[in-house]
Formats: C-alpha cells, sequence, structure tokens
C-alpha cells in the first residue's frame, strides 16, 4: 500500500512566475489545473525584490538615507501597485494592512542598532521579499481558490549560522517540516511558503545563498516524500544551452539526476546545483515547466539515464583568467609543491574551474575577480613565476563529438582543453 503522503506536490515559482499581477494571476490558474491535489507551494521574493533588497541593504551600510528611502518606497509601490490590481473592497485593505507593516519593519531596519555580523543583517534584510510575496500570493489563492495555509519557512527549514549560504539540518528539518506540513495539508489543500530563507538555532533568519529556492523545494520534497517537484519557470524546460549564448538551443526532454548534477557542476544555471541530491536520495522526480505553457511537457529529471546521451549540451563560463605558474627554482612540479599551491589557494578561497600541470608548470582557470586576482599573486609570488591571461572563456561540452568541439572552439584559439568519456572542456581565447 502507498503511503498516504505520497501525493504531496511541491511547486517552486520563482520571482519571474510572480512578477507582475497578471503572472499572479496566472499561477491561480496553474494551481487551478491540480484540483484536489496537495500542494506545497514554495514562492520566491516577486521580480527583481532580492536584488533591489541588496541595493537596500548597501544603502543602509553606506548611510545614505535619502537614497534608501527613496528605492524603498520604490519597492513599496511595486508592490502595492500589484496589489491594488489583485484585490479590491476590504480584501484589498486587509493585505495592504499586511504589506504596511512589513515595510514599517523595512524603514526601521534603517536605523537599528545591532552588533550582528553583516552577512547576519543581510539575511535579516533580505528575508522582507519573500515574506512579501508569500502573504501576497497565499492572500489571493484564499480569494480566488481556497482556505490555505500561510507557513513560515524558517520555523521549519532549520540550519547552521553560515549565514548567507547557511546548511541544512536535516534531521530537524524534516521532523519540523513532517509535523508542520502534514497536519496542516490535512486541514488545507494548499500551503505557501517562502523559498530561499531558514533559521538557526536561535530562530535568526538565514538565507541558503542566491537562488536558494529551488533548493527550498527540494528539502520540502524530501521531508514529505513528495510525488514530485515542479520548478516553474520563463523556459520550456532545461535547455541544451543558455539562448543568450547559443541561438539553436533544443530542450532536453529527460535526464538523469546523474546528468542534471553534472549539468549543474560545469555551471548550467537552470537548476540551483544543491537541489537535486535530495530529491535523487529518495528518487523523486524534478519537472522543469514553463509557467506560460503549463500542459506542455517540459523536462522530466529522474533516475532514468537512457537519454542522456541523445543531444549534447553547451556550458559557457564567460570572463575567465587563466593563470600558469613554475616553480622559482625550476624544481619538478612534484606533491609536495602541487599540495604547497592548493594550500595557498585555499587561503585566498579561489575557487578553481579547470586545472592541469606540465613538469614545470601548473595552470588554474578561475572566475575574473580584480581582488583575487591580487590575492593570488600575493600567495603565489614568493615561490612561483606566475603569468596569467584574462579575458578567457570556459567551454564544457557534455556528450561531444567531433562536429560539436569544432563548432565551439571556431575561430578561437584553444589555451587549454581536455577531455574524458563524455565530456570535452576547452578554455578559448580570441
Ligand atoms: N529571491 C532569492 C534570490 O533572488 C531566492 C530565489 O529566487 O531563488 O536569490
Ligand atoms: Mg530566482
Amino acid at each position: 500500500m502507498k503511503p498516504i503522503n505520497d501525493s504531496i506536490l511541491v511547486f517552486k515559482f520563482g520571482g519571474a512566475s510572480v512578477k507582475s499581477a497578471e503572472a499572479i494571476n496566472n499561477v491561480i490558474n496553474i494551481l487551478k489545473l491540480y484540483k484536489n491535489r496537495k500542494i506545497v507551494v514554495v514562492v520566491s521574493a516577486m521580480g527583481k525584490t532580492t536584488n533591489q533588497l541588496e541595493s537596500l541593504f548597501e544603502a543602509t551600510l553606506n548611510e545614505e538615507y535619502d537614497l534608501f528611502i527613496s528605492q524603498k518606497d520604490a519597492l513599496y509601490d511595486f508592490h502595492i501597485d500589484m496589489i491594488n490590481i489583485l484585490f479590491s473592497g476590504q480584501a484589498c485593505e486587509t493585505i495592504k494592512h499586511k504589506i504596511d507593516l512589513i515595510f514599517d519593519d523595512i524603514t526601521a531596519f534603517y536605523q537599528k542598532q545591532s552588533d550582528h555580523s553583516k552577512s547576519q543583517r543581510y539575511d535579516a534584510f533580505i528575508s522582507f521579499g519573500e515574506h512579501l510575496s508569500s502573504l501576497i500570493l497565499q492572500f489571493k489563492i484564499e480569494q480566488d481558490l481556497e482556505e490555505s495555509q500561510w507557513s513560515d519557512a524558517r520555523k521549519l527549514v532549520k540550519t547552521d549560522d553560515q549565514f548567507q549560504k547557511a546548511n541544512v539540518n536535516w534531521q530537524k528539518s524534516i521532523e519540523l517540516i513532517k509535523n508542520h506540513c502534514l497536519g496542516a495539508l490535512e486541514a488545507n489543500r494548499i500551503i505557501v511558503t517562502q523559498g530561499f530563507i531558514s533559521s538557526n538555532n536561535l530562530g535568526e533568519t538565514t538565507t541558503l545563498g542566491r537562488e536558494g529556492s529551488d533548493y527550498s523545494a527540494g528539502i520540502f520534497a524530501h521531508a514529505l516524500d513528495a510525488e514530485s517537484v515542479t520548478i516553474w519557470k520563463d523556459v520550456p524546460g532545461m535547455l541544451n544551452a543558455d539562448p543568450k549564448f547559443f541561438e539553436n538551443t533544443q530542450k532536453l526532454d529527460r535526464i538523469s539526476f546523474r546528468e542534471a548534477i553534472e549539468l549543474s557542476y560545469y555551471g548550467a544555471s537552470v537548476i540551483h546545483p544543491k537541489t537535486l541530491k535530495p530529491l535523487q536520495n529518495k528518487q523523486i522526480p524534478l519537472y522543469v515547466k514553463s509557467f506560460m505553457n503549463p500542459t506542455a511537457e517540459g523536462t522530466t529529471i529522474d533516475v532514468d539515464t537512457s537519454n542522456d546521451h541523445m543531444i549534447p549540451s553547451f556550458i559557457f563560463k564567460k570572463n575567465q583568467v587563466l593563470f600558469s605558474i613554475t616553480p622559482k627554482d625550476f624544481s619538478f612540479l612534484i606533491e609536495a609543491n602541487l599540495s604547497d599551491i592548493f594550500l595557498k589557494l585555499s587561503e585566498a578561497e579561489v575557487e578553481i574551474n579547470i586545472m592541469q600541470n606540465s613538469a614545470l608548470s601548473f595552470s588554474f582557470l578561475v572566475d575574473y575577480d580584480k581582488n583575487q586576482i591580487r590575492a593570488i599573486i600575493e600567495q603565489l609570488s614568493p615561490s612561483y613565476e606566475v603569468k596569467y591571461n584574462t579575458e578567457l572563456e570556459l567551454v564544457t561540452v557534455r556528450h561531444y563529438d567531433k562536429k560539436t568541439n569544432d563548432f565551439v572552439c571556431k575561430g578561437k584559439k584553444i589555451l587549454l582543453q581536455q577531455r574524458t568519456r563524455k565530456t570535452a572542456r576547452f578554455v578559448l581565447g580570441k
């Protein structure tokens, strides 16, 4: 017999899917397609709200009061304009009052004295975005569909104290999510909660890292043994390349968890990379679907590996810097120097995108960051000759063949290349 909670669906709606009154009405229409299903809705902040909150937060740090107030007013108007279209009469007044209270807290934040770290204050502040969006969406569901439950994700997703990139306490979160959601889903068919935000042991707000709402959906689904997760996006599914860099993209109809994890590791940005693991562990399928075309097929990510090789995927990382270092005493690069190099790079908090070594030199590629380049040179130049090249790109081709490789390298200078059975990677310059 199937367990009773087998039929829970987890839906993640990102910022673009709730960026306007029209978009929110569209979310309501999507929910209408899933009559009688138990659904946990995980929602991000509306449109570009998180970026705007980041800029407000900067203004508090720089003590730019006028800028803070004008940007805050713009964000307020954005939410209130939407509410005025979505609601009328008493309902409109009720939800406006709730939103006003949050904006009172946003305004008060500017003056608030605190001895907390910058990261901790960032998390406390940035979480207003998801708080706003989830209240508005839940209220709209209540108006147009049925009674539903608004749930505070900070009471359910528990983490350590790593503000801005918190690590989930799985045991605690699973227990809290199960205890709260299973009962709440008996009383109401739909729960609306926030992506991205969580809290530590003391109940202080933490966040899971930018774009972390996908991961939240994965956490809820894992804890609830959900039937599936659907990420509703502004693209028809997972594509084999970023349409920003590539003309003829193709939709991947079905790929395995492994393949999706590989693609996100190499930098494909459709799904937050941490999302897949908790789903893979419980074999919960993930659907990526278009919110503009909700009945279309989308992409299915599950245990089936049989289609993985069918379409080559291309992942581009622009603005790369290739370092090449040689021991000053011309000693060979053996384990001892390599471990010295890695220690120094890890002290400079360097993330390496690709690396390679020869007898006398070690090469590694990083994202361009002026301060980091300086830190790397400082760390390494006492013992090594350090050279670097900027304005490069890293192209990864999954399931490559000669044609795909010729295509990506055409007219470019290949500075470094690596091939494994399924993956070819090229560092390219002009
Ligand atoms: N609102 C957060 C962000 O923009 C989380 C998310 O959208 O996934 O990063
Ligand atoms: Mg987003």
